[in-house]
C-alpha cells in the first residue's frame, strides 16, 4: 500500500529549486508519509501526465494562484519541500469540486488529494489550518456542541462579525431568496435547532472515536475545552434521564 520504499525520485536528488527548508528533512518526511500511507493515496493518485487538464478546468485555479496540476506533481515526484510550501497556503485555495477527478486522463483525483494534504496539516497543528478554520470556530462550536446544522437564518452580518467585511454581502433578504430559490430544507433555528439529547451524546462519541475531536484539540484548544465541557455536561443530563426513566418504571 505505503510506496515509502519504492521512493520516485532519490533522496539525494531533492528538488534543485527550491530553497533550503526551514523544517529538517526528518519531519519533512514524516509529513510526506502521512499523507501517502492514507489507504485513499494510492487510490487517487495513479500516476501524472503533467498535461494541465485538471488545473484547466479546475475554478479555484481562475482566481488564486494555485494549480492542482503542480499539486499533483508535487505529490508524484515527492517533492517534500515542495509539499510542505503548498501546505502553508496553496491548498486551502481547492473548492473540493472534484471536477478535476471527473478530467484527469489518469484518473487521478488531485481534489482527493489536496484533502489528504489538509487532514495532515490539521493532524501537524500547522499554522495555516489554524488560520484558515479560525473564523469558523463558532460554527463548529454549533455543529458539535448541538449535533445541529448552521441553518440559513444563522448566517447574517451580526451572527459572524469575525468573518469581516464581506459579511455584509450575506446580510441579504434570505427569507425571500429562499422562498425564490426552494432548497431541499428549509430549517431554520425555529425548526431544525432542537436535537435530542441522546442523539446529541451519541455524536459526540462518534467524534471522539474517530479522531475528531484530538484534530480539534490540535488546531483550536480553547474551542475544544469549551466543547469538552459542554459534552460532558450533556452525558450526565443524558445519565440523570435515564436514571428517571428506571425510577419511573419500578
Ligand atoms: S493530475 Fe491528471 S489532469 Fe492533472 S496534470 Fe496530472 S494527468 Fe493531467
Ligand atoms: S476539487 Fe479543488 S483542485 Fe479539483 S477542480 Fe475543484 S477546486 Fe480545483
Amino acid at each position: 500500500m505505503s510506496q515509502t520504499a519504492t521512493s520516485r525520485v532519490q533522496e539525494h536528488i531533492g528538488d534543485p529549486v527550491a530553497d533550503d527548508s526551514e523544517v529538517d528533512r526528518g519531519k519533512l518526511k514524516e509529513i510526506f508519509n502521512d499523507i501517502q500511507e492514507d489507504f485513499r493515496y494510492d487510490h487517487e493518485l495513479n500516476g501524472c501526465l503533467n498535461c494541465g487538464i485538471c488545473t484547466a478546468t479546475c475554478p479555484a485555479a481562475h482566481y488564486y494562484d494555485f494549480s492542482p496540476r503542480e499539486i499533483v506533481q508535487l505529490l508524484w515526484t515527492e517533492n517534500l519541500e515542495g509539499i510542505y510550501d503548498a501546505m502553508q497556503e496553496k491548498i486551502w485555495a481547492c473548492a473540493q469540486c472534484y471536477t478535476c477527478a471527473a478530467r484527469c486522463p489518469f484518473g487521478n483525483s488531485p481534489g482527493g488529494l489536496i484533502m489528504l494534504m489538509r487532514e495532515t496539516a490539521i493532524k501537524h497543528g500547522m499554522e495555516s489550518a489554524k488560520n484558515v478554520l479560525r473564523p469558523f470556530s463558532r460554527v463548529m462550536l454549533k455543529l458539535i456542541s448541538t449535533g445541529n446544522q448552521l441553518s440559513p437564518d444563522m448566517i447574517t452580518a451580526d451572527g459572524f462579525a469575525d468573518w469581516g467585511p464581506n459579511v455584509s454581502k450575506i446580510d441579504a433578504p434570505l427569507e425571500i431568496l429562499r422562498k425564490a430559490i426552494p432548497m431541499p430544507t428549509l430549517n431554520t433555528t425555529k425548526t431544525a435547532w432542537e436535537v435530542n439529547l441522546k442523539t446529541s451524546v451519541e455524536l459526540y462519541t462518534i467524534w471522539e472515536e474517530t479522531g475528531v475531536l484530538d484534530q480539534l484539540e490540535t488546531i483550536d484548544e480553547n474551542l475544544f475545552d469549551v466543547i469538552t465541557d459542554i459534552m460532558d455536561e450533556r452525558r450526565d443530563d443524558l445519565e440523570d434521564w435515564l436514571e428517571e426513566q428506571e425510577d419511573d418504571e419500578d
